[in-house]
């Protein structure tokens, strides 16, 4: 105990990311299954396999093909070769990288030995990143392989899904065989996602359309943005003007039915949008009440934290340099940050705040647990988070040494905590990581100036959480 102390307090004072080995156990008999050799299949069995638990991958490439994979080896990077910001003190995604690279993170160590020159990302030769993964894993003695597709979900054994966005046709139909339709979608439609502190509320205000609802809360559930005819009118010329992103090759359209890109209805007409998702009816400008907004754009809060607002229906397929501007049009937004921006992309997702418990078992089922991008978060980076959280409970569970909560002021636990039960389950759309989903830390200044600041404080308190989580969970395993 004296010594995890120590690590402690020298991780506290000059955060250097230790390499945890975890003890190697041997004489295990129960098998962790774990479908999907990508981001998150990889780190999840490479964390189970340390902590001595077999594990068996099964993987359907190369037999069954991906539009995307080009290649058989596991954690293939489908599009960019970056996993973003390596930035561990202002930047919610490096700090990502620091708690994996401070656990033992295969996806985080191997990245680091084939990188590219890239500024301040962490860029990687892809190919022999994606070689050497493979070769790692299969090195070791308690992980075989079974390339196959998995159609059904089991009825026993202890199994990791982390199957990925573009989870097999089967498959997807018994998930949703299991969970109702309704909670697996094929396609994200991601609106964009502003940090609340960076709104100008001496233009917008709170109110829900006609003042529905039985609470204060609800009644005020809403934020709204209001915009003259002559803004309205330059905000879709800017709409109609902006740059768009195409469909990856073998994406489909499918997605027309339910939520149609923003630019998509301007181009049905330019008063389309007026009687859609900016309609100005039921709400009264609580700035100058006699004054009525020729429309009106809305935004919902996130998560439970009350930190983020998604603006209600602007998913889009527009560039995101293009998204900024055209949504720095909007009264209120004007010095908005993006927590994230909007997008719609080919994306087999669960409906896991309501579908997976916090140790990402799945409720009606807790021998199968999921991980990755099907769990909705978003990115090559989260999606090994959520492989290495899986891959350690999984672990844990068969050993019998549960591990203690992760802790949410930690990147991993404000992720974890969002996708299970932070986020607003009815609106729920894949998340990257970012420091709005992080608890706020009292005294600190507000908006873009204290941001500096505000960031440091949230990454010192991340390390200091994850590194006391990680000594708490390596002592239970001796
Ligand atoms: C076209 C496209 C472009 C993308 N571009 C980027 C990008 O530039 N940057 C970024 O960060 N993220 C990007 N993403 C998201 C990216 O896919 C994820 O960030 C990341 O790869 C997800 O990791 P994962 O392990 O959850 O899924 P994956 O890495 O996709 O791994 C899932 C694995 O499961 C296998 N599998 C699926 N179904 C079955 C089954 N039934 N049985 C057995 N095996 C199965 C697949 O073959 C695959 O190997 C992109 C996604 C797509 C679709």
């Amino acid at each position: 105990m004296t010594m995890v102390r120590t690590l402690i307090h020298i991780l506290h004072d000059c955060y250097i990311a230790p390499q945890v080995t975890l003890p190697y156990v041997t004489h295990m008999d129960k098998k962790l299954h774990i479908v999907g050799g990508g981001m998150a299949g990889s780190e999840a069995a490479w964390q189970a396999a340390q902590m001595g638990v077999d594990v068996v991958i099964h993987e359907m490439r190369p037999k069954v093909e991906t539009f995307a994979h080009q290649s058989g080896n596991f954690a293939e990077m489908v599009c960019s070769n970056s996993f973003r910001s390596d930035d561990d003190e202002q930047n919610a995604v490096g700090l990502l990288h620091w708690e994996m690279r401070a656990a033992d993170g295969l996806i985080m160590s191997t990245a680091q030995n084939h990188r590219l020159p890239a500024g301040g990302a962490l860029a990687v030769d892809r190919d022999l990143f994606a070689q050497d993964v493979t070769a790692k894993l299969k090195s070791l003695p308690n992980v075989s392989v079974s390339y196959e597709e998995i159609t059904e979900l089991p009825d026993d054994g202890q199994w990791i899904f982390a199957t990925g966005p573009l989870t097999s046709a089967a498959l997807g139909a018994a998930i949703q065989q299991e969970t109702g339709a309704e909670r697996l979608a094929f396609f994200d439609a991601i609106a964009p996602i502003v940090y609340a502190d960076s709104i100008d509320m001496s233009k917008a205000w709170m109110q829900s359309r006609y003042d529905k609802g039985e609470t204060e809360d609800e009644r005020k559930a809403y934020l709204n943005c209001p915009m003259t005819k002559e803004q309205y009118e330059a905000f879709i010329d800017a709409l109609m003007a902006a740059e768009k992103t195409e469909f990856h090759e073998g994406e489909t359209a499918g997605y027309f039915d339910g939520c149609l890109p923003i630019e998509v209805m301007a181009e049905r007409g330019r008063e389309t949008l007026r009687f859609g998702p900016m309609k100005p009816v039921g709400l009264t400008n609580a700035h100058n009440p006699d004054d009525k907004p020729y429309a009106v754009v809305q935004l919902r809060r996130d998560n439970a934290l009350g930190t983020l607002f998604n603006i209600v229906g602007f998913q889009t397929k527009m560039k995101y340099g293009a998204q900024v501007d055209v949504f720095k049009t909007i009264p209120g937004l004007e010095d908005a940050n993006f927590a994230r921006l909007g997008g719609i992309h080919r994306n087999t997702f669960l409906n896991s705040p309501t579908l997976l418990d916090s140790q990402m078992r799945l409720k009606s089922r807790p021998h199968v647990r999921f991980a990755g991008q099907v769990t909705g978060v978003e990115g090559y980076v989260e999606s090994a988070a959520m492989g290495f959280l899986a891959g350690r409970f999984a672990a844990a569970e068969i050993l019998g040494h549960p591990l203690p909560s992760v802790p949410q002021d930690s990147a991993m636990g404000a992720l974890i905590h969002h996708i299970t039960g932070g986020a607003e389950a009815k609106t729920f759309q894949p998340m990257n990581v970012n420091f709005g989903l992080f608890r706020p830390i009292e005294g600190l200044k507000g908006g873009r100036r204290g941001r500096k600041d505000r960031y440091k404080a949230y990454t010192d308190r991340a390390k200091l959480a994850w590194s006391e989580w990680l000594s708490a969970s390596s002592d239970l395993r001796k």
